[in-house]
This record gives structure tokens, sequence and C-alpha cells, in this order.
């Protein structure tokens, strides 16, 4: 079996215990990991802490904060073959979907390399004689950072890029499920150079996630993963209180309205569901259609889901791998179960095949009758998509509106006046209009409501790993006069 081990002060170890990762295409054990425990997880925060005071780390300039992210980043670009197959094992994302992702998450630590020295302060013109006032920029301390199991590589690069941009050292708790990835990363970040304690990288659950979102030396605590732990985390951060930003869950709307290219909207629907076997963010799980073409476009999506090639997450030809878990699988069969007794017509797929791994077919759901079904209102984190029949505009925003969460949406409109009405109206964080799912470094990535609070991605996100310092400097040699009046 292949053994990995945590990152913490510049040298690799094995963790206080260790548990074995299963591949979810054979549901077999593959790999010994390390699991942190609290201790592990204190000691990591204390090397954060140490490199974040003493060291080279704070004594480095901020083009040489970049440089050591740009080597960061041709290091990740040369490994992404290595760290795309170990994702694909470790999770079961398709190798198709690790390659070309792994290989951009390059192009993220590039963005955040070239930010490094372009985090400014400001002067102020200040309304008192004799004084000079400006800001500094400082970095705010120890992050701890946390991912869950989908996509584990590009979800820390949004943390760590800006945060070792910005000046701040890391403490990198990978999820418990598919750690493989993150845990090879930590031999790069070794490789590229950075100071001993600057990047920890460990994995473990929740107790190691507790002991991590709850110590008295984390400053900020970015996280990514599901409301219920963003609850948790939110209140253990009433001990050291530190700064939360929270990337959770969605229940996107997919729009298609009546004039829209119904082929194009079928491509971007299936990549908004189906990609990443459902195991995405933002995916575009609640299909709002306009009732005259919803025959149509179900057509369309019927025949595209059936003609999906299932199979091994490591072959190039597979569209749709398996779910990383099988306690993943058993929540989205229960889920649509639920979903069909409360009145949803399941219109292919729904059934989990029998035989090895954690596969699940793409599915689809007609709620147009069954508007509460949990399909409709929970995330299901699954290649599940439901279907809801509207009639007018203001119909559609309604319904798109009916959700508690509030990170994503797409529109397929041919018309530019109902599309900015619909990018106006819309309560999420980001808006595709006739495209789906792109993502860029350069664009912020976020949302509202149950879907947290705060942007990963573009200069705001370096900005928030930052502190302001106000300077006061009295530029007169005059001794100063009256000592009790506040000037
Ligand atoms: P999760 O909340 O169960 O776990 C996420 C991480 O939190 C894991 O590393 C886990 O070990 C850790 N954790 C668990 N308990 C903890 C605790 N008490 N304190 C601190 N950390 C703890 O999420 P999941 O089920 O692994 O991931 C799926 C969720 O993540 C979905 O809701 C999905 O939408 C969300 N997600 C959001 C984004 C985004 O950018 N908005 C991206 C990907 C996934």
């Amino acid at each position: 079996m292949d053994r990995f081990q945590h990152y913490i002060d510049g040298a690799f170890e094995d963790g206080s215990a260790s548990f074995e990762s299963l591949d979810p295409a054979t549901g077999s054990a593959w790999a010994l990991m390390p699991l942190a425990t609290a201790a592990d997880v204190g000691r990591a925060v204390e090397a954060a802490h140490q490199a974040f005071l003493h060291g080279p780390w704070p004594g480095l300039t901020a083009t040489a904060r970049g440089k050591l992210l740009m080597r960061l980043a041709d290091l990740v670009q040369a490994a992404a073959p290595r760290l795309a197959q170990l994702e694909t094992r470790d999770t079961g994302k398709i190798i198709r979907e690790t390659g070309a992702q792994i290989a951009y998450v390059a192009d993220y630590y590039r963005y955040y390399a070239g930010l490094a020295d372009k985090i400014e302060g400001a002067h102020l013109p200040i309304d008192k004689p004799d004084m000079e006032v400006w800001l500094r920029r400082e970095p705010v301390g120890v992050v701890a950072a946390i991912v869950p199991w989908n996509s584990q590589l590009f979800l820390s690069a949004v943390k760590l890029g800006p945060a070792l941009a910005a000046g701040c050292t890391v403490v990198l708790k990978a999820s418990e499920d598919g750690p493989a990835p993150l845990l090879e990363f930590a031999r790069l970040v070794h490789k590229a150079g950075f100071p001993p304690g600057v990047v920890n990288i460990l994995t473990g659950g929740p107790e190691a996630g507790q002991a991590l979102t709850t110590h008295p030396k984390v400053a900020h605590i970015a996280f990514t993963g599901g409301p219920g732990t963003a609850r948790h985390i939110v209140r253990g951060s009433a001990e050291n209180l530190a700064k939360v930003s929270l990337e959770l869950g969605g229940k996107s709307p997919f729009i298609v309205f009546d004039d829209a290219d119904l082929d194009s909207a079928a491509n971007a629907q299936v990549a908004g569901i189906f990609a990443a076997t459902g195991q995405s963010c933002v995916a575009g799980s609640r299909l709002l259609v306009q009732r005259s073409v919803k025959d149509a476009l179900l057509a369309r999506l019927t025949a595209k889901a059936a003609a999906v090639r299932i199979g091994a997450p490591s072959e190039m030809t597979t569209e749709v791998g398996p779910l990383c878990t099988l306690r993943q699988r058993g929540r989205i069969e229960r889920l649509v179960a639920e979903s069909e007794a409360a009145g949803a017509r399941l219109v292919t797929g729904g059934r989990a095949p029998k035989g090895a791994g954690f596969y699940f077919p793409p599915t689809i759901l007609d709620c147009s009758g069954a508007p509460g079904a949990p399909c409709v209102t929970e995330e299901l984190f699954g290649p599940v998509l439901s279907v809801v029949a509207f009639d007018t505009e203001d119909e559609a925003l309604r319904l798109a509106n009916a959700t508690a969460y509030g990170l994503a949406s797409g529109v397929f409109t041919r018309s530019l006046t109902r599309a900015h009405r619909m990018i106006r109206g819309i309560r999420a964080g980001i808006v595709w209009v006739n495209t789906y799912r792109a993502v860029s470094p350069i664009a912020p990535f976020g949302g509202h409501g149950l879907s947290g609070h705060g942007r990963e991605g573009g200069l705001a996100a370096a900005l928030d790993y930052t502190t302001v310092k106000t300077v006061w400097l009295r530029t007169s040699d005059d001794p100063i006069p009256d000592p009790f009046v506040m000037r």
C-alpha cells in the first residue's frame, strides 16, 4: 500500500495515528494516510506562528515571496500529471477533469505570485498640520485553511495563494476523504524552498478541524465545506475570535428561456450537473426551464445522460466516475427515494449499479409537480438534476431565488435585455450567462446566505488576508504643547 505523510515545520512525518484510504472505483484500501490528532495540529500551528514572527519569512520582501510562489506554480505545473493521478485514485474524480484542473491550479499560484508586491498601503491627506499618516497592509498571521474532498488542490490554491502573497503562514487541513494529492503537494512546497513552518499540511477529521479552528494562535479561518460544519466553526471561533471566511454549498438555478440555443444549454447543463459526478459546489442542480421548451430540452438531456460514458476514473474516455465515498452515495440514494416519494418523477438514472465502487448514474427528476421535494431544496452533491417548469420571467426569478443558498446561477437566453434583468434580480455570488462553470484566478468567487461569505480569487482575496496598520508621524520638532488636549 502507498503511504503518505504530514508536513509540519518543514519536515515530513507520520501522523500520531493513521487510516486506510479507499479507492472509490473499487472500494478497496489503496493507501495509508496519517491522521492528525489535536496534538499534531497544535505543533503545526505553533510552527506556523513561529515562522510568522521569526525566521526568514517576515524578513522577505513581497517580491521574494512572489518568486517563491512562482517557483511553486512551476513545480505544480510540472507535477500536474502525477497530482492528477493521485486525486483521481483517492477521490474518484475523472482523470480528464483532474488533469485539466490541476494544470490550471498552477495559474492560480502565478496570479498570486504576481500580486504579492502589488498589495499597497495608502497615504492619507490628514486634517492636521505637521502630521504624516499612512496605512500599512500587513499579513493577519496564521491562517487555518480547511478544504473538503472535491478539488482539494484547487480549493487550497485559492487560500494558500493569496494568504502567502499577503505574508501569512498557513496550516492547511486536507479532507480525510481523498487527501493524497494535498499530501503530495507538500513535497512541492518543500522543494520550492518556503522556510520551515510557513506552510504546514496535514489531514484528519472533525477532531483535527476543531483543534485547528479553535487554536488561540489562529488569526484567520478560511473554510470550504458544508453549512453544518461552518456553523461549528463559527461557534468555535468565539474562542480565538479569528476572522472567518466561508465558501459553502449551493443549490444553483440553471435557467433556460424559450429563445435560448437549446443545444448549447443542454451541453452546459450536462457539464453543470454531471461533471465531477455532481460533487461541485456550483453544480447547476436546479434546472428551471420555460414550459414551451421543456420537452425539447429534457429530450436532449435524457439522451445525453443515457450516452454518458460511466467507468473507471483513470480512463481518459470516462465521463462520469464514482462518488468519493460510500457514505455520500448512500445519502444521494436516500434523497432520490425521498424526492420520488414527494412526487418527483424519475426520468432517467436514480439507482446505484451493483458491483464494486461507489458509482451512481446521471439522474434526472422532473419535479414540476413536486416543488418541495428534497432534490429541489437540498444540496445533494451528486449527479442529480431536478427539473421545474416556469411560464414567465417573473416566475423564473421567483423560483431561482426560492433557496437559502446563493452561490451560482446560469441564464440561457438570446435576449440581452432579459439577461440584464436576470443578472440584476438573481440573488447569487455568480451569474453565468449563456455559459456555465467558468472560473479564473482573476475573477472573485463566492456566495451569500447558506453559501457563506467572503470571496476567493482576485485582488480582494489577498486583501482579505491583511490587516490595516495606521501610522501617525509628527513632523514638527517643536515641543508637544498642552498634553491634555487631544489633537
Ligand atoms: P464538510 O463540511 O463535511 O467537510 C469539509 C472539511 O471540514 C473537511 O476537511 C472536514 O474534515 C472538516 N471538518 C469536519 N468537521 C469539522 C469541524 N468540527 N471543525 C473544523 N473542520 C471540520 O464538507 P464535505 O461534505 O466534505 O464537502 C462538501 C461540501 O463542501 C458541500 O456542501 C459543497 O458544496 C461544499 N463546497 C463548497 C465550495 C465553495 O467554494 N463554495 C467548493 C467545494 C465544496
